[in-house]
């Protein structure tokens, strides 16, 4: 048995770490426990060489992630523009157009029809609570929708629908019947607007973190780093009136609190003692994730720029990727294209082999930007679903009925337990912005009560 520190937190992927930050500046002590090797979670920059990096996870920020911005500074380290210059592409049913901006080149009904509906979108989004969704006068109808069902309802034509239907894959990570109405309007609201979340420019895709993302992490990790103990996957909670003692194989670790900041799948395999409360457990059965793979390409220079274009794709084609993005070194010293495999299409992509996977790739970004995107240095793909410790991406999605039946039910504490993690978030919920804010409010639970019980 281990000896008692105050605090023990499961997960040292960002929230895990922000929580962590939090109680060492309040100078509580705590233990974090971490399944994987590394820290990071979601969030995982693979070096190929020491000047060319991709985040496998996580990469993205923007503008009102606030948090991720001061800690940026925090730790001196840069940020740099997402390249977002030149013609877009659309492939919509075999036919290749470009376009400039963020609508695509659609006929003009289409066009009309998308802006109508997304207007629709912001307008509905702009109602919801984000700390009480269920509390709308029209959550029940709201939450007994699928997005699915809306958008289609709202499409007047094929076009519409598959360009919103694209961009919503690639917002939630998932097919659009696996969430609910009300879920959409929340995760939209929680992240400010529908044209945050899509946009590149003053969205949510608008930095790059210079060195890759996991750094802020390793950075934010440094002063404590002998706190976190790696490879000890916990398996079991158990609480007792004055302590709680949390199980890893052999190793029994004794705390007064613990903070869980683990992804859904993974909280649902812990043992706990007592058992959680109804209302988590039957959520935590319902809690589905969604499903997302990143394919790069890798290539001596970013030569689609020459030719004007952006590297910004929009696919219905389904046997590749909804979109694609320029994901190129800071310097501009390699090209990368990367591309995203959503819902049952990554399902299918990663039931392939790699062999083809690349092959794939090739003849689709040969069909875009021409023989140049024959000859790339090298091939990578990922996919967190497949992860033990992941079980899905980007996050947890609320299916039909769950906000409404369960409410605040995932981030309310229990005894000694107290709950972060990015789906715990109510302010950019699902992104690593929401996971530093959750974990941070997890810690300042505790730190109040610690308070609370020495005045
Ligand atoms: P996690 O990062 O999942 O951390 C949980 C940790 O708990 C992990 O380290 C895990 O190993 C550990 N763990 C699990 N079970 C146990 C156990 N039983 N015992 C001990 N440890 C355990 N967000 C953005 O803001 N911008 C983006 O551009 C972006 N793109 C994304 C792209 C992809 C492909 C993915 C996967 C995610 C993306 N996200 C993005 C989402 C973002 O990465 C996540 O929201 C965020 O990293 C979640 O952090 P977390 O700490 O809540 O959870």
């Amino acid at each position: 048995k281990i000896p008692k520190t105050e605090v023990i937190i499961v997960g040292a992927g960002f929230s895990g770490i922000a929580a962590a930050k939090k109680l060492f500046e309040a100078g509580i002590s705590f233990k974090i426990l971490e399944a994987r090797d590394r820290i990071g979670g979601r969030v995982y920059t693979n070096y190929l060489k020491e000047d060319l990096y991709v985040d496998l996870g996580g990469q993205w920020i923007g503008p009102t992630q606030d948090r991720m911005y001061e800690l940026c500074k925090e730790y001196g380290i840069s940020y740099f523009e997402t390249y977002d210059e030149g013609k877009n592409i659309l492939n919509l049913r075999g036919k290749i157009r470009t376009y400039k901006g963020i609508i695509p080149k659609m006929d003009p009904v289409s066009l009309i029809n998308l802006d109508i509906l997304m207007r629709k979108m912001e307008r509905m989004a702009r109602q919801i609570n984000v700390h009480t969704p269920w509390s709308h006068p029209k959550a029940q109808k709201w939450d007994q929708l699928t997005l699915e069902d809306f958008l289609r309802k709202n499409s007047k034509t094929k076009s519409c629908y598959e360009v919103i239907k694209i961009g919503c894959e690639t917002i939630f990570a998932c097919e659009l019947h696996e969430i609910s109405l009300l879920h959409a309007l929340f995760y939209i609201r929680s992240g400010k607007s529908l044209d945050c979340l899509i946009n590149i420019q003053g969205g949510a895709q608008q930095h790059r973190i210079e060195g890759g993302m996991q750094r802020i992490a390793e950075a934010m990790a440094t002063p404590f780093r002998d706190h976190i103990i790696f490879n000890s996957p916990v398996e079991k909670v158990i609480q007792s009136t004055d302590h709680t003692d949390v199980i890893s194989g052999e190793n029994r670790f004794s705390s007064n609190r613990v903070i869980l900041a683990v992804p859904p799948p993974l909280l649902k395999k812990i043992h706990f003692e007592p058992g959680l409360s109804s209302e988590k457990s039957e959520l935590l059965d319902n809690y589905a994730m969604g499903r997302v793979g990143k394919c790069f390409m890798i290539y001596q220079t970013p030569f689609w720029r020459e030719d004007s274009f952006s590297g910004q794709v929009v696919s219905d084609d389904p046997l590749t990727h909804q979109t694609l993005f320029d994901c190129s070194t800071v310097d501009g010293k390699y090209g990368i294209l990367m591309g995203f495999t959503i819902g049952n299409r990554a399902d299918e992509y990663f039931g392939r082999s790699e062999e083809d996977r690349k092959k794939r790739m090739i003849s689709q970004l040969v069909q875009y930007f021409g023989e140049k995107a024959k000859d790339p240095i090298q091939y990578i793909d990922f996919t967190m679903s497949d992860e033990t410790w992941s079980q899905g991406c980007y996050a947890g999605l609320m299916p039909v009925g769950a906000w409404t039946t369960w409410r605040e039910a995932y981030r309310k504490p229990e005894g000694n337990l107290h709950f972060a993690g990015t789906e715990a978030a109510t302010v950019w919920h699902g992104y690593i912005e929401g996971a530093v804010r959750a974990g941070e409010a997890a810690a300042l639970e505790i730190i109040k009560k610690k308070n609370k019980e020495e005045a």
